[in-house]
């Protein structure tokens, strides 16, 4: 091969291998990606940016969506271990119900990473590629109280209600820990009231992070609760519920006349809530940058086939019920208003005119 030819090769696959006699080797593996669902833009990012990095680093692959089908995803799985696959990449649907597929794949020699949620009862994951769950809940709760501030500076206590992610999400009880965190000092202080009562995953758990359930029970709480009250703030922890939340609440007249819109936070900085975010209705949202988590999850795989020790960053924190699985944890972003453009458009994670 031409010098020109090989320099070309090697520059088209961005990650390589370097083995131990200190020559760079092409990756080559087969790697099966499981989804949870199409439903929110943020996996279908996390696929294509997946795809993209594995192949550019000499991997085949195999993306899957489950559409949150439990028995979908476990059969997806069983599927891509029969296609002979070297690794596995789950984000879970429900974390707990991969047990006997992930051990028949351990068996097999499969390699398991988990991706963005933990894989629980399971001692066949191998490591955990994620961002800082419960910092995401801490700026939730720190957007929150930034935004009360803002809008509702004369106003104590504020009335706030809170809503959780899905029960079966271990990412949910991070998220919801994180924020209350922050929040539970200023209930116990009596600068926030939480009107209804409703606290604690159990009871404002949201299945399947649906947004039409996130908007059902706005709903009831807003006749049940805020005849005589207003609503200040509402903490949601995904950009889909604060949809729903803010679609329920601009229903009964929020966002219009003297009735100011709540501060509603939210996750993944989807597009239709950055544009509710630049008309008022949404206060803020996190940013987690899929193509670094894509980035993260490809040196480990690349580890873990090549034999080596991927980094990791986290040894305590994500204890899966049977282990402590080792993890790379990202740094989430508080995004608001005020910088949409430089989180978002200047990182070239989205175009301007997607949003503007
Ligand atoms: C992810 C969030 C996402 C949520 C709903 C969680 O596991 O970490 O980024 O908002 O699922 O899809």
């Amino acid at each position: 091969m031409k010098g020109f030819m090989k320099a070309a090769l090697a520059a088209s696959v961005s990650a390589v291998i370097v083995g131990s006699s200190g020559f760079a080797l092409a990756a080559e593996g087969f790697v099966g990606i499981s989804m949870p669902t199409k439903s929110s833009a943020r996996w279908i990012s996390d696929g294509e940016s997946m795809v993209q990095q594995f192949n550019a680093a000499g991997y085949r692959t195999d993306l899957q969506y489950a559409e949150d089908d439990i028995p979908n995803q476990l059969a997806q799985i069983e599927n891509m271990i029969t296609k002979g696959v070297d690794v596995l990449v789950i984000a879970a649907i429900d974390g707990t119900t991969l047990s006997t597929a992930l051990a028949n794949a351990d068996a097999a020699g499969i390699k398991i990473i988990a991706y963005d949620r933990l894989i629980r009862d399971s001692d066949a994951v191998d490591y955990y590629a994620t961002f800082d769950n419960f910092q995401v809940g801490v700026q939730q709760a720190n957007t929150l109280v930034e935004g009360l501030k803002e809008r509702f500076p004369d106003t104590k206590p504020w009335n706030v209600e809170l809503f959780g992610g899905s029960p079966d999400d271990n990412n949910a009880y991070f998220f919801y820990n994180g924020a209350m965190s922050v929040l539970q000092p200023l209930i116990d202080s009596g600068d926030i009231r939480i009107v209804s009562g409703q606290m604690g995953m159990d009871t404002v758990g949201t299945l399947r992070w649906d947004g039409a359930v996130a908007q059902a029970r706005m709903d009831n709480l807003l006749s049940a609760h805020y005849t005589n009250e207003r609503v200040h703030g509402v903490l949601a922890p995904y950009d889909g519920l604060s949809i729903g939340i803010i679609s329920s609440l601009k229903g009964v007249g929020y966002g219009s006349g003297d009735l100011k819109m709540p501060i509603i936070t939210g996750q993944d900085a989807e597009i239709p809530s950055i544009k509710a975010i630049l008309r008022g209705e949404q206060y803020s949202t996190i940013f987690k940058d899929t193509r670094e988590l894509a980035r993260v999850t490809v040196g480990m795989v690349d580890a873990v086939l090549g034999g080596g020790e991927p980094e990791i960053n986290d040894t305590e924190t994500y204890d899966n019920g049977v282990m402590v699985v080792p993890a790379y944890l990202l740094e989430p972003v508080p995004v608001t208003e005020a910088n949409w453009e430089e989180i978002l458009v200047n990182s070239g994670y989205y175009q301007k005119s997607a949003i503007q």
